[in-house]
Formats: structure tokens, sequence, C-alpha cells
């Protein structure tokens, strides 16, 4: 049975279209849940096709006079947000934390990475010079210019839920497109909240439009209506191959962050405390549900019962809860079915072979009955046939593996269809200059695990992606190149 938090109202917000609020024109809703204790969050309303249809013409309404005003004017609007969003630091951050789970620390570290965002890519935007570009015939002037893509379609997932909007929305309407986003369905309280925060700043109407409810409607409006120049998705490979494949009907631009399996590799000459510390922050950031999170862990096999027994006791130590409680550094899981899948991975490498130090189950306990919680968990002697050597874990499953050269470590990190992140731990620069080279992905990180900035560009290689979030890269996505050609009088 769901029930309502005890200090929590349920609330009840509408989609955002044409700068004002609707229910779904049929009227139907949807509840999502708190993770740690089932408690019904918000009443969301389940849209449709209909609903997308009248979010596309409010962006297509809006984007003439939007794309029409200045660089800097439109930094002012995206700054207004930004203000917005600082002022309702705490109602936003708590309301991540009930809704998705993870701790308030990092809650509130996604809304800071959401402020970056809006400032850097509204200064940003200012300098999306293009070029007059030196001619081999006489007589003519050729010089290019960057021109917004249009109205865009956005869908993302519910892992990072406040952020990932403006990893989109700021560059995007920096650029002077205009945009109809989907959030998940299980935080969509989160997206229309952050709809609020747009209409409060006094966007125009129509520049962003929220609409929640059937992905695959929403999804198949963006796909099909011609007047969406551009599809940026985050979430899984799968569903991204399903978008890719509808978007090449029309030709339509794409961004696709997808699934990640990043390697994570411990060679001998590293600063051991250091590093086992590191890889637990990742490993359990977001209760493991992150695309840049450890999914295979390599330890040079002289130093592997070292980091084993130190990770072992992180993980035991380590405060799982609510996430609004103090002193919680991991929450729940998305939902049950997230737990059954990290209860099916375990129990297949277990299967295969693999030892559990800690952890292997779900959380005991009265403080987790309702909840969706899995504990921190170390798995030592992973064999390479185990499927979460293939698979994206998205739970708080360390996963250990031994190697002794570096050009096996290097063949195993780059043996998999994804490429979104990797790690290297090493007091070498020579190795950390060669390997981070060799790896097969968009970012590396060399002894550091925080590799995502509003200043930065993020994203993946092979089945892990197309195009980049952050940095001038970001910008990119959004903006189009045109030539033009003029005949002089010399
Ligand atoms: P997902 O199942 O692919 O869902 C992502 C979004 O797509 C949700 O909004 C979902 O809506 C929507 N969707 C589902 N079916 C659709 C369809 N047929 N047409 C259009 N949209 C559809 O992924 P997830 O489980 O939410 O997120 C986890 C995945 O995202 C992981 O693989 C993770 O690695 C990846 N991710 C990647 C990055 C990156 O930057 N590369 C960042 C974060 C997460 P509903 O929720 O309503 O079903």
């Amino acid at each position: 049975m769901t029930q309502t938090g005890a200090n929590d109202s349920v609330a009840e917000p509408l989609m955002m279209y044409a700068g004002a609020f609707h229910p779904a024109i049929g009227g139907e809703t949807f509840t999502s849940t708190n993770p740690a204790d089932g408690s019904v969050v918000a009443r969301i309303p389940f849209g449709g096709a209909e609903d997308a249809k009248r979010a596309v013409d409010a962006a297509v309404e809006a984007f003439p006079a939007w794309s029409a005003l200045t660089a800097a004017a439109r930094a002012r609007h995206l700054h207004r947000v930004a203000d917005v969003l600082e002022s309702r630091r705490d109602e936003i951050a708590r309301l991540i934390t009930r809704e998705e789970g993870k701790p308030l620390h990092e809650a509130q570290g996604e809304l800071q990475l959401s402020i970056d965002s809006l400032r850097w890519y509204g200064e940003e935007a200012r300098r999306a010079y293009g070029s007059w570009i030196p001619d081999p015939l006489p007589g003519r002037r050729l010089l290019s210019v960057r021109q917004p893509v249009g109205v865009c379609g956005a869908i993302i997932p519910w892992n990072v839920p406040c952020a990932m909007i403006f990893r989109k929305a700021a560059p995007a309407l920096a650029a002077g497109c205009t945009m109809v986003l989907k959030p998940a369905e299980a935080t969509s309280a989160v997206a229309l909240k952050v709809a609020e925060a747009f209409v409060e700043a006094e966007l125009p109407a129509g520049v962003i439009n929220f609409v929640t409810g059937k992905a695959s409607a929403i999804g198949n409006v963006f796909l099909t209506d011609e007047r969406i120049r551009k599809i940026s998705f985050t979430g899984s490979t799968e569903i991204g191959r399903l978008l890719l494949k509808g978007a090449a009907e029309q030709i339509k631009r794409v961004s696709m962050e997808l699934g990640g399996n990043a390697p994570v590799i411990l060679f001998e000459d590293c600063d051991i405390e250091a590093s086992i510390r590191a890889v637990a922050a990742l490993k359990y950031l977001n209760a493991g549900q992150a695309c840049i999170g450890a999914n295979r862990i390599y330890v040079h096999d002289s130093i592997y019962d070292e980091v084993a027994e130190g990770l072992e006791k992180l993980a035991t130590a380590m405060k799982v809860g609510d996430g609004t409680a103090d002193g919680v550094r991991m929450g729940p899981l998305v939902d049950f079915k997230a737990v059954e899948k990290v209860e099916e991975l375990v129990a297949d490498a277990v299967k295969c072979g693999a030892q559990i130090r800690v952890g292997g189950c779900r959380m005991q306990g009265p403080d987790y009955e309702n909840g969706s919680f899995y504990a921190p968990t170390v798995l030592t002697d992973v064999p390479a046939s185990a499927r979460l050597n293939r698979e994206e874990i998205f739970g708080p499953v360390a996963a250990l593996y031994r190697f002794t050269a570096e050009d096996e470590v290097l063949a195993l990190a780059n043996g998999v269809e994804y490429g979104l992140s990797a790690y290297i731990f090493t007091e070498n620069m020579d190795r950390a200059i060669r390997v981070s080279e060799r790896l097969e992905t968009g970012m590396v990180g060399v002894n550091e695990i925080r590799i995502g900035a509003a200043e930065a560009p993020f994203g993946g290689v092979k089945a892990s992606g197309l195009g980049r979030e952050g940095g001038r890269e970001g910008l990119d996505e959004y903006l189009e190149t045109k030539l033009i050609a003029m005949r002089v009088k010399d």
C-alpha cells in the first residue's frame, strides 16, 4: 500500500506549456513515490500525444521572438532562472531526495550544477562567434554564422532529475532554441517544480515546456512532428537506439547520452588509501545509479587484498537510510524493480564463482521496511563470464577483478560495447598519459572521480552515445553553421 509521508503533503503539480499550467487533456494522473518509505510524493498529470502536440505548438510559436533576442538578453533571462533556483535551493533539493532517493548533500550538488549550467551557458552563448573566411576567389566574401537549430525535444532519465534538465535546456535556450521536455515518470514532480521556477522567472511563454506522461506517445510526437528539429536524449542505450532509428526518418539532429560500463583501474603504484576512498565514493554515489559509476574495478594483483579489505571496511561503515536524515551517505534504489535487477546480477556473479565480502542482500531492519534499499556490497574474484562484467549494474555493488599487466587491463577495460567514462589510479605520470590516451571512452578520471562541470564536455563513445553536454561543445549541439557567400564589387 502507498501512503503519504508523515511530514510531507502530496503535491499535485501540473504540466507547464505555453507559459501556463495544465492537467492532462484526458484528465488522467499517476503517482510518484518516495523510494525510502513508499509514501506518495505527488499526483502527476498523465499526458500523451495530444498534450505533447500542444506543447510543441507553444515552442514553435515562441521560437521566432526568442531566437531574435540578443544573446545578452537571453543570458539575462537564464540568470533570472538561476536566481529563482538559488532562492528555492532547500525546497528543490529536498524534493529531489524525496522522489529520487539520493542523500540531501548529493541533491544539493545536483542543484548547484543546474545553477552553474544556466549561468555559464548564458554567458557562453554571447561568444557563439562565426567567422570571415579568407576567400580563394576575387570579388566574393565568405562568412559563416551560427544560428539556433530550432525547436528541440528533450527526454531525460530519473537518476539526475534536476541537473539533466539544465544540461539540455541551458545551452539550448542560450543558443536561441526553444524546447519541449519530457522527464522520467519516476521523477516528474522534480521536473514540474523546476517548470514553476521558469514561470516565476518570467521566461517568455513557450520557450520551455514540460510534458509528463506516456513516454512512447510523447517520444513519437518528437520523432514525427517535422517542426521538431532536434532530439536530445539521456537514458538507456536500448531506448537511445529506438529514438535514433526514428530520428533517421526525418534526418533530425540528435544528441545521445546513453549507458555506461566504467572501468576503474588501480595500478600497483597508486596511493592505495586515497584510491580506496575515491573508488568507494564513486561506487556508492546515488546508490550506484550513475551512468559514470564504477562498474568494473580492476585491481593489480599485488594490492588486490589490501584494496578489497579497505573497500569492505568502508562499505560496512556506510550509513544507509532516508536521504533526508543526518549523516546518511547512501539512500535507496529508485524502486523495487531496480533492487530485483541488482539481486539477479549478484546471484549470477556468485553462481559464476564470485565471493561476497560484504552486503549482497537487501538492507534489513525497521528503518528499511518499505524502502527499496540494497546494502553496499563488495564482490571479489568476479569472473569475466559474470553478467555484471558486460551489463550496467546500476546498484551499490563493487565488483573487483584482478590483473597483472598494463596491456592486459587495457584490453579488458576496452572490451565492452560502452565507452562513457573510465578512471585510473597511478602515481606514474607516463602511465597516466599513456593509459588515458588508449582508453576507448569519452572521459577519463586520473586519480579523480569528479569529472563533471558546466565548463567541461561530458559524453561517451561507442554505445554510450553521440555528442557532448557541457562546455563549448555542449553549445555546438544546439547551433547550426550557415555559410553566406557574397558578391562584392571591389
Ligand atoms: P530509460 O528507460 O532509457 O528512460 C529514459 C527516458 O526515456 C525516460 O524519460 C523514459 O520515460 C523515456 N522513455 C522510455 N521509453 C521511451 C520511448 N519508447 N520513447 C521515448 N522515450 C522513452 O533509462 P532510465 O532507466 O530512466 O535511466 C537510466 C539509464 O540512463 C542508464 O542506462 C544510464 O546509464 C543512462 N544515463 C546516461 C547518462 C549520460 O550522460 N550518458 C546520464 C544519466 C543516465 P519513462 O520514465 O516515462 O519510462
